[in-house]
Parts: structure tokens; C-alpha cells; sequence
């Protein structure tokens, strides 16, 4: 059911803002598009739908390769210019902008491609997934195109000194004046809740962890109600760490160079752990197909609007070079609103343990 968080959803989008900022963003952008001519064979007089237009962009560009028909389907009223769009470009017969929810809107027929920019921060926020799965499930044919096909969230620790003083030890020494009393209340605003920043790949201390890895062919809406991971990683520095950052990739496959038969045995799914020790030699990773398109958010990647999401503990824990920090995470959906998320994160590493709740809104 459409509910009044979802009209609020639909209402951010609505503004030109926030398609501006995806539309710039070239990483994103161009990935998408370099994605559309490389699998051009698969799109060139086919159906296409696809999930959230916003302005159109990606239908164009569907458009642009060949596609026989695309539906552009938004819930937000940026849907009225998708429409107009379309039509400044000439494309009105090829491209069908149904203003409305994928959950409801109707079409009449298979679909041999799904694209969709449906990321949000930490990859799961907002939780647009589910919507690509409706329709997938409503409409593609089996063996279908999914573009992204693949979607993996990383972690890993991270120290950041830089911004720990800048918010909170700036306290010490105000115009002279000792204020850290304030210091306790600094830590709780500016940590309570996951912080979306740009790190560089020097703040890292482990190779990251794989929190969920999703083949968009086969993961149910069921499964990202409540996603956990065990985390073992090992720092290759000594360092006072700060948190934990989150980051994402996409991957753009076609159904024949699927890695699917890899994901079980080489990456952590809910559940399994995960030890990535530092050292090349034994790094566990995922099997990618070398002609593979990948869309990465990771700190030493472009910089894309994603940048990193950060999780921030309240006080610096110092770490040693090769000291094991290990835990759990667990992303699920607010029941306040299903497009907050609730990061339940447990830390335990040389004899210390606790626990960090923090909700991202
Ligand atoms: N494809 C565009 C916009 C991506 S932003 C681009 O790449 O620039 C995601 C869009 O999906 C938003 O415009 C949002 O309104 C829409 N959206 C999210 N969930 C949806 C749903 N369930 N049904 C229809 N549109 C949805």
C-alpha cells in the first residue's frame, strides 16, 4: 500500500535538485550509459521498463540504442517533465511515461530489459529495491535483462582524526575558553546518527567486508526486511579508529556472463563470516567477469553523490597493527517508515565489546 511516507518520498523527487545532482554526478551517469551500449544486442528492438524514470534520462538513452519500446515509469510528479522530455526529443512513440507506482501501474505486456537507478545511501536506503522486484516479478521474461544486475555492500573501519577534532575536540580551546563540557554533547549530535562524507581509501584500516551481496535475477523482497553479516577483519595499521564506512558497488552483466555460481562459496552472505585479512595473498574476493561494468562508491573510486556513509563511534578506540575486529551488522527497515533504516552494530575487538543502534532517516 502507497502510504504517507511514500507520498513524502515521491515528493522529494519531484524537485529538480535532486535529478540534477544524479544527472551531474558522471560517474553515475556515464556507468549507466556506457552500460546501455554495451549490452546495445540485448536492448536494440526490445522492451524496456524503466523502474523510477525521473526525468527520462535513462529511457533516452534505451531509446537512443535501439529499443523497441520503453515504459518510464515514476511515482513523482517530476514524471509530468519525463513526458514533456520525451516529447522536446521526438521519442513520444517509442517511450511510454506512466506517471504512477510500479507496484500499480499497468502494462500490457513481457519485457525483455528492467534498468533502474535505485541505489540510495549505504546502498539500501529508501529501500527502492523492492520495487525493482515488483517489476520484475510483474513483467520480465524469463532470462530477462537487469540492469544493474548485481549490487554488493562493503564495510570496513576506518580512522578519521581529521573530523573526530573538527567536531569535537575544537571544543577544548574556544577563544581561549575550555568548553569541553561540551564535548559530550558534540559526540552525541554529530554521532548518533550515520554520516554521509567523502574518505579517502588512507582512512581505511582493513580490506573491507562484504555485508550483502545481491544477484537482481533472484534476491526477494523478503530478504532485505532485515539484512546481517558477521564481520572478522584484521587492521593493517596501528590507529585510533572512528567507525565503520559503508560503500557499495554495481555490477552490469548480461544474463549469459552471470557471475551467480560464484557469489555463494566467495562472498559473506547473511549469516556466514567473513575474514578478509590484510595481505593480497589472501584476500577473498568475489570473481567479477573481466569485461564486467562496475559502478563503485568506494573511497579510492571516483567520487560519485553516494561518497561514503559512516557509521561514527562516540570515542576513538586505538588499535593495533593485525589486531582482529570482529562483530556483526544488521540493516533492516524502520518500522517507523520503511525508508529509514535501523543500523544495529556490534563491535568487539581485545577484550572490548558494545554495541551501536543509530537509525538513518
Ligand atoms: N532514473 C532516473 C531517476 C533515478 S532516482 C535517473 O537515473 O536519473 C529514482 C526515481 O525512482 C525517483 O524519481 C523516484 O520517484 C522513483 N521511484 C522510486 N520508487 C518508485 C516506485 N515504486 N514506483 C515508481 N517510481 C519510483
Amino acid at each position: 500500500p502507497c502510504t504517507d511516507f511514500d507520498v513524502a518520498y515521491f515528493h522529494s523527487y519531484a524537485h529538480v535538485g535532486i535529478h540534477e545532482e544524479m544527472i551531474k554526478d558522471r560517474a553515475r551517469t556515464e556507468t549507466y550509459k556506457d552500460a546501455i551500449t554495451h549490452h546495445q544486442s540485448l536492448i536494440q528492438g526490445k522492451v524496456v521498463v524503466d523502474v523510477g524514470c525521473g526525468t527520462g534520462i535513462l529511457s533516452i538513452f534505451c531509446a537512443q540504442a535501439g529499443a523497441k519500446r520503453v515504459y518510464a515509469v515514476d511515482a513523482s510528479d517530476i514524471a509530468v517533465q519525463a513526458k514533456e522530455v520525451v516529447k522536446a526529443n521526438g521519442l513520444s512513440d517509442k517511450v511510454i511515461v506512466l506517471h504512477g507506482r510500479v507496484e500499480d501501474v499497468e502494462i500490457d505486456e513481457e519485457v525483455d530489459v528492467i534498468i533502474s537507478e535505485w541505489m540510495g545511501y549505504m546502498l539500501l536506503y529508501e529501500s527502492m529495491l523492492g520495487s525493482v522486484i515488483t517489476a520484475r516479478d510483474r513483467w520480465l521474461k524469463p532470462g530477462g535483462l537487469i540492469l544493474p544486475s548485481h549490487a554488493t555492500l562493503y564495510m570496513a573501519p576506518i580512522s578519521h582524526s581529521d573530523r573526530y577534532s573538527h567536531s569535537i575536540d575544537f571544543w577544548r580551546n574556544v577563544y581561549g575558553i575550555n568548553m569541553s563540557p561540551m564535548m559530550q554533547l558534540a559526540k552525541q549530535c554529530a554521532f548518533e546518527e550515520p554520516s554521509v562524507e567523502s574518505i579517502s581509501g588512507e582512512n581505511v584500516l582493513t580490506w573491507p567486508g562484504v555485508v550483502k551481496h545481491i544477484d537482481c535475477q533472484t534476491i526477494t523482497i523478503q530478504e532485505l526486511d532485515s539484512v546481517t553479516a558477521k564481520y572478522k577483519l584484521k587492521s593493517i595499521m596501528r590507529a585510533p579508529m572512528h567507525g565503520f564506512a559503508f560503500w557499495f558497488d554495481v555490477e552490469f552483466n548480461g544474463p549469459a556472463s552471470s557471475p551467480a555460481k560464484n557469489t555463494g562459496e566467495n562472498c559473506a552472505a547473511s549469516g556466514s563470516s567473513s575474514i578478509i585479512p590484510s595481505g593480497e595473498g589472501n584476500q577473498k574476493k568475489r570473481t567479477i567477469p573481466s569485461d564486467a561494468l562496475l559502478l563503485s562508491t568506494a573511497p579510492e573510486a571516483p567520487p560519485t553523490h553516494w561518497q561514503q556513509t559512516i557509521v561514527y563511534f562516540y570515542d576513538p578506540i586505538d588499535v593495533e597493527q593485525d589486531q582482529v575486529i570482529e562483530g556483526s551488522v544488521t540493516l533492516s527497515q524502520s518500522k517507523e517508515n520503511r525508508r529509514f533504516m535501523n543500523i544495529h552494530l556490534e563491535y568487539s575487538s581485545a577484550g572490548r565489546s558494545f554495541v551501536k543502534e543509530s537509525v538513518m532517516r
